[in-house]
């Protein structure tokens, strides 16, 4: 084992030196440096400008949506020196990036996660991972010279347009937009809602879901995935979408309709029928990218309450807030949760690296529930320490929170995961149920082999019709 994964008991303990046990054997020496610079670039250089971000975004609307921080251009010309760009890319399947697996990644998107500014400022911020995977895994060589490579580079950004107002989104078999063939190009009518990013004024392309075959037998090959440029006439930003009150400017979330929107034959990504294919392969690895930001939050989260109850100037009844018990118990079940949930994101992230993302359904279907769950817990616990303070713009706990309840929702709500992956685990119900029953029906018969007189606990003697014997 490297020098770097050896576990340290003195002074600061790296990020690299505290990858849980069971993941170092899938981690590179390259990978575990990384992650180091990764950490110190976030604490030192991206939680500190996070302040500065959030000032340079302004106050108007109109100002805060044409907002581009300068700030970020210092943070992505340091970062591009540090070695920390575009690590997203999963080194499997993509020759683009920084040459990493989901699981490397994994654990340095921990930390992304714990700054609103490191994520774009590694090029790692979504909707613009998710969209440059999609490009790079099914667009045609225009389509990557056009939109990829600037993507790549940080020059634009990019939005991914699948949700509509007027229908139930997350059955994406739902969505009325028509995308219909004319001539060398597609013309597109419809409105869409939750368009993430779409507010930023570097935002140059939608990758936009429709409907090219609305009276296909088969519902899954009705839709279809095309480009669409920002400046296509047609298109209206109607109002940006709140966040519990957030804007999250100046990406935001808009309204946005299209009427007549004409873009040319060549945008069309994969071909016509094929968008139910590439949204499903778009959003695998992205849950892994949110459940570790998430663990990033709730890390962070617990770091502040820790700051709070260790407060010498807040004495509430004549004490620390560590010496009353209660806290102490938050503060252990928040350090368990963490923990639980960040091996089941890098489970699931080995199992994808391993197999491939359709291998792991079940692993980022729990990872998509769980992680959520426990963030808000542990951001909902710092807030209470902060009492008043907690739910005002003087912590980063609220904004946390809100952005934090939104991973319940986006990607699929926990319901539809909950459902899938309660009928799979469903399926093994008959073989169990046969197996309980033999072996009651064996323990039976030892019973009387041995002279033993027990009840028939399943009824498993008992003919149709005949009364139950107790
Ligand atoms: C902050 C944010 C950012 C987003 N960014 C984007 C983006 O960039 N691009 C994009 O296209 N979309 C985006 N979305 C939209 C998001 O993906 C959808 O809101 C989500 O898929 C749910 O779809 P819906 O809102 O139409 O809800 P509906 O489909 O109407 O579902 C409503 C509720 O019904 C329940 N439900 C659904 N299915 C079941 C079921 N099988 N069993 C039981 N209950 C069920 C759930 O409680 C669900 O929350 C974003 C949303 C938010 C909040």
């Amino acid at each position: 084992m490297s020098a770097l994964l050896i576990n340290s008991h003195h002074g600061h303990i790296s990020a690299s030196q505290r990858i849980p046990l069971i993941a170092r054997p899938f981690v590179s020496e390259r990978a575990a440096k990384t992650l180091d610079i990764v950490e110190k670039f976030v604490e030192e250089e991206c939680i500190p400008a996070d302040t500065v971000y959030l000032r340079q975004i302004g106050e108007t609307t109109q100002e805060r949506f044409s907002a581009h921080p300068p700030i970020i251009e210092e943070l992505k010309l340091k970062a591009k020196k540090l070695g920390l760009w575009n690590m997203f890319l999963p080194k499997a399947h993509f020759t683009e990036g920084a040459g990493f697996s989901n699981l490397e990644y994994g654990l340095m998107a921990e930390y992304l996660g714990k700054s609103r500014t490191a994520s774009e400022a590694t090029n790692c911020a979504a909707p613009d991972t998710g969209n440059m995977e999609v490009i790079a895994k099914y667009g045609s060589d225009f389509q990557k010279r056009k939109w990829l490579d600037p993507l790549l580079d940080g020059k634009i950004r990019s939005a991914f347009l699948m949700t509509e107002p007027q229908v139930a989104s997350s059955d994406a078999t739902n969505i009325e937009m028509t995308i219909k063939r004319d001539g060398d190009s597609y013309v597109l009518n419809g409105q869409k809602w939750w368009s993430s990013g779409i507010g930023d004024p570097r935002c140059e392309v939608f990758i936009v879901l429709g409907k090219t075959d609305a009276t296909n037998p088969d519902k899954y090959k009705q839709q279809s995935v095309i480009l669409v440029p920002h400046t296509a006439p047609g298109i209206t930003i109607h109002r940006m979408l709140s966040v519990l009150g957030y804007d999250d400017a100046p990406h935001g979330h808009g309204h946005v309709s299209f009427h007549n929107v004409r873009v040319p034959a060549v945008n069309m990504v994969l071909g016509e029928g094929r968008g139910f294919e590439i949204i499903q392969g778009r959003l695998g690895p992205g849950r892994i990218h949110h459940a570790m930001r998430s663990i990033g939050s709730a890390e962070k989260a617990l770091e502040w309450f820790l700051a709070r109850i260790n407060d010498e100037k807040k004495k509430p009844f004549g004490e620390m807030l560590h010496k009353h018990g209660v806290m102490l118990e938050r503060v252990a079940r928040s350090r368990i949760e963490i923990d639980a949930g960040r091996l089941a994101v890098l489970n699931a992230a080995i199992t994808i690296d391993e197999l491939n993302a359709k291998g792991a359904l079940k692993e980022i279907a729990e990872v998509k529930v769980l992680v959520p769950a426990l963030n808000l817990k542990v951001i909902d616990w710092a807030i209470q320490a902060y009492g008043g303070a907690g739910v005002s713009q003087d912590t980063p706990l609220a904004s946390m929170y809100a952005s934090g309840r939104t991973m319940r929702i986006v990607d699929g709500p926990d319901e539809v995961h909950l459902l899938q992956l309660g009928k799979n685990e469903n399926k093994r119900g008959p073989a169990h149920k046969k197996r309980i029953e033999a072996q009651t029906k064996k323990g039976l018969e030892l019973c009387k082999q041995h002279g033993i007189t027990v009840r028939d606990p399943l009824h498993l003697n008992r003919k149709s019709g005949e009364e139950s014997k107790l």
